[in-house]
């Protein structure tokens, strides 16, 4: 019986995650849950689940969160804040942990579990992002064995041999990683229309249904970018190691080329149920809940290469890998203040790209070997993207001031 955690467990991840678990009630129980603010979807998981914790990182709902744990009979102790979601991460009854909280809030909980050496099903590709090398030195260090959730590198996980070596593609035959891509929902936008796009329209992925964020960052291929990045620490790939390839259908969920010409491919329905019933069972294969893949209903099966004019955010992100670790804490933490502002009409959604790279502009590269050296660029790049975000809303009333 493998004991879990699940940080971030209101959001899309955490759902799919729960739904899996609960299949399996023989191999998996819950310690504990962890929301932000969402406390009547919270309570509902655990009248399912029934986890000794619960943790919100909001501390203002402590009081009703204790009335509806009383209503409904729980037995869980109730946690609050932000130190709360560390303390049950690394809680020495914890087996697993997923890290399913969006964003650079999920950092400190993954690095507690990290730390504590802990099986980390690891979702939160930005905590990965902005740490890099102290993230995968402290597994190292710990022991914490990292599973990936994310469905590319998951699928690059299950493409690769079993014995490969971290960084060595040589060693084990590998010409290339072929990361896909879905291309998001205005792959074929006229370019003339990508400025008036909606946050409404932008959340309608054509194949993955995800937090706000994230797809996003898939409309941007942010996400693409940011995955870019989380599989060169994954894997100890070099920039070279990888090719994106735009594959609309998200049949493919990417790819592992050998220097004899095969290419090992993961393919199946996009439902992150897979990836997650694959990280927890792992080695073994547990059902999931997920429908088999049915070839004969495949109707297209295309790919292309992305395009840079649409998609700036991938180039941004791949030459921020390039350029090292403050380049991509930086523009991490620029793009989530920029997506947020996106998503309350504050900026344009080709704004997003114009917000990220003034920001990797204004601050130059700079050493950061320590946790708090990292959580303080985050902040300096956070603050700099509001300037940023002010300074274009300031040029567009004046245009529009110009004009009346
Ligand atoms: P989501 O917005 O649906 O859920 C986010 C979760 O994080 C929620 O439980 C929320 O309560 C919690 N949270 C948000 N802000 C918080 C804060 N400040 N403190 C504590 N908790 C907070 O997001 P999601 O789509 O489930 O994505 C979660 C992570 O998984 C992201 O990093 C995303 O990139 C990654 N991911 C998601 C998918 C997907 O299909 N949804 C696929 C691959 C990777
Ligand atoms: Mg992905």
């Amino acid at each position: 019986m493998q004991s879990i955690c699940i940080l971030g467990s209101t959001g899309s991840i955490g759902q799919s995650t729960l739904d899996v678990v609960l299949r399996h009630p023989e191999q998996f129980q819950i310690f504990a849950l962890t929301a932000h603010k969402n406390l009547s979807l919270l309570i509902e998981q655990a009248v399912l689940c029934q986890p000794q914790y619960i943790v919100l990182a909001a501390e203002q709902n402590y009081a009703q969160a204790k009335t509806l744990v009383q209503q409904h009979g729980l037995q869980c102790e109730i946690l609050c804040g932000p130190e709360a979601l560390q303390q049950v991460a690394c809680a020495s009854q914890v087996d697993v942990v997923m890290a399913a909280i969006v964003g650079a809030a999920g950092l400190l909980p993954t690095m507690a579990a990290v730390n504590a050496g802990k099986k980390v099903l690891l979702a939160n590709k930005e905590a990965l992002v902005m740490s890099g090398a102290l993230f995968i030195h402290a597994a190292n260090q710990s022991k914490a064995q990292l599973l990936p959730i994310d469905s590319e590198h998951n699928a690059i996980f299950q493409c690769l041999p079993f014995d490969f070596e971290y960084g060595n593609l040589a060693a084990s035959g590998i010409s290339k990683i072929l990361l896909t891509g879905s291309g998001g929902p205005f792959l074929k936008t006229p370019m003339e229309l990508l400025s008036s796009m909606t946050p409404q329209q932008a959340c309608a992925h054509p194949n993955w249904d995800m937090g706000r964020k994230i797809s996003v960052d898939s409309a941007t291929m942010m996400n693409k970018g940011l995955e870019f990045i989380e599989a060169r620490w994954l894997f100890g790939l070099q920039s070279k190691d990888i090719e994106v390839v735009l594959h609309p259908q998200s049949i493919i969920h990417s790819m592992v080329q050998y220097c004899d010409g095969s290419v090992l491919a993961q393919l199946g329905n996009p439902d992150m149920r897979t990836p997650i019933a694959h990280a927890l069972a792992y080695p073994q294969r547990i059902e999931s809940g997920v429908a088999p893949l049915n070839f004969m209903q495949l109707a297209d099966f295309s790919f292309c290469a992305p395009d840079v004019q649409r998609y700036p955010n991938l180039k941004l992100a791949i030459d921020a890998s390039n350029a090292g670790q403050s380049a991509t804490t930086v523009l991490n933490a620029a793009n989530e203040i920029a997506v947020e502002a996106f998503l309350q009409d504050q900026i344009r959604f080709t704004q997003i790209a114009t917000v990220n790279e003034s920001c990797l502009n204004a601050i130059a590269s700079q050493e950061v070997s320590d946790i708090n050296s990292i959580i303080e660029l985050d902040q300096r790049a956070r603050r700099q993207a509001l300037v940023a975000i002010e300074q274009l809303n300031q040029s567009s009333s004046r245009i529009s001031a110009s004009h009346v």
